[in-house]
């Protein structure tokens, strides 16, 4: 691994756990943290959550799982090249979406909309939530105790209103400051990692074709490099050779253009990263604006393709109906649900009978919630 510059997140100057713990005797507090997160319960039912096609529907697709492994690998590369916690970065990545509920996005715009009246429901506090509270591993406290630095680059977003809530992590919310470099840099491998895998799970779906994308800058570039330096490549192969020199440039801009930043800005700690006014990690103008164009090519071809807004249509429909059942009457759900929104209830009234029901369902796999709407509204499925 490469030495850390002055500027990246260390571990002796970590802002700590919650709870505090010895350090570690053979890892450094990240690898810990990276290491809980692994074991954790939520980090395996990733595998059975949806990125954007219903993992039922095919096995080839990136599911929740597959798509944090390989955020994780590009933004170890961006850290290491920018010489910052590569642990941390991989940390960061591999929890960043653990608590998405199932069937991606529209799961989480349904239990949004649910939750309206109580408080709503925002995935990344909800993976936050997940880390501090929901997991229930450890003898000495709930959650899997994590450094505040990997919190910090869990909590991507979070409203003014509930930023007011969370102390002293979400002050940065507060007084607009910015997260460490290592949960900067995650934001961008995250969005390079599923733009580029989008594509590739959207050509196998068959929903855009390789001759659609040419209208895509940034592919047609790597279609003509690709086509010159192997005349005939056709198939799957061509559209790999597209998708790396894509992401290769991506991740390539990104390290050349935020150590330029970096530089420009002088600053000499991670407390002078947090305090400026905007991230110092991020893509040149020009690079930025292919990004920008793939995005809206993704969005309008893919996104809103009607095969994937049948899926979306069924998701919302899955994930409100077991809202409303179980909001109506908790007896419902399994006893251990049950009994926390009967205790929830008693210090948070409707509100926290609602929150149960949220983390009940954020919880679930694609294929439980399925099974578990049969049980309640399909009168021939066992209970
Ligand atoms: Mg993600």
């Amino acid at each position: 691994m490469s030495p850390l510059a002055v500027y990246a997140a260390h571990d002796a100057l970590s802002r700590g756990r919650r709870y505090p713990e010895p350090p570690p005797a053979y890892r450094s507090e990240y690898q810990r943290d990276r290491d809980r997160i692994v074991h954790s319960t939520a980090f395996r039912r990733l595998v059975y959550k949806t990125q954007v096609f219903v993992n039922h529907e095919g096995d080839l697709y990136r599911t929740r799982l597959t798509h944090s492994l390989e955020v994780a690998q590009i933004a170890r590369t961006i850290a290491g090249a920018l010489e910052l916690n590569e642990v941390l970065s991989e940390a960061i990545c591999l929890a960043h979406d653990l608590g998405h509920t199932p069937f991606g996005h529209a799961g989480q715009d349904a239990l949004n909309e649910c939750m309206m009246d109580f408080g709503g429901f925002e995935h990344n506090l909800q993976s936050l939530r997940v880390v501090d509270e929901l997991e229930e591993h450890y003898a000495e406290f709930n959650g899997l105790n994590l450094s505040f630095e990997c919190r910090e680059g869990i909590l991507k977003h979070c409203s003014y209103n509930n930023a007011l809530q969370l102390g002293e992590l979400g002050e940065r919310f507060v007084n607009r400051q910015q997260p460490g470099l290592e949960a900067q840099l995650a934001n961008f491998a995250d969005e390079i990692a599923y733009n580029n895998h989008d594509v590739d799970d959207g050509i196998r779906a068959g929903l855009i074709t390789v001759e659609q994308l040419l209208e895509v800058p940034l592919f047609l570039e790597y279609h003509r490099e690709v086509a010159s330096a192997h005349p005939g490549l056709a198939g799957r192969r061509l559209v790999f050779e597209i998708l790396r020199r894509m992401i290769n440039r991506l991740v390539s801009d990104l390290i050349v253009s935020s150590a330029t930043r970096l530089r420009e800005s002088g600053v000499v700690s991670i407390a002078e990263v947090r305090a400026q006014p905007k991230p110092l990690v991020g893509f040149s103008d020009a690079t930025r604006d292919l990004n920008h164009e793939l995005k809206t090519f993704l969005r309008e071809h893919v996104y809103k393709h009607f095969k994937v807004r049948r899926m979306t249509a069924k998701a919302r429909r899955v994930v409100s109906a077991l809202f409303d059942a179980f909001f109506n009457d908790p007896n419902l759900m399994p006893d251990e649900h049950k009994q926390t929104a009967a205790r929830l209830e008693v210090t948070l009234g409707a509100m926290g009978r609602a929150r149960a029901v949220a983390d009940y369902i954020a919880g679930m796999t694609d294929r439980y919630a399925i099974l578990e709407h049969r049980r309640l509204f399909d009168p021939s499925e066992r209970t």
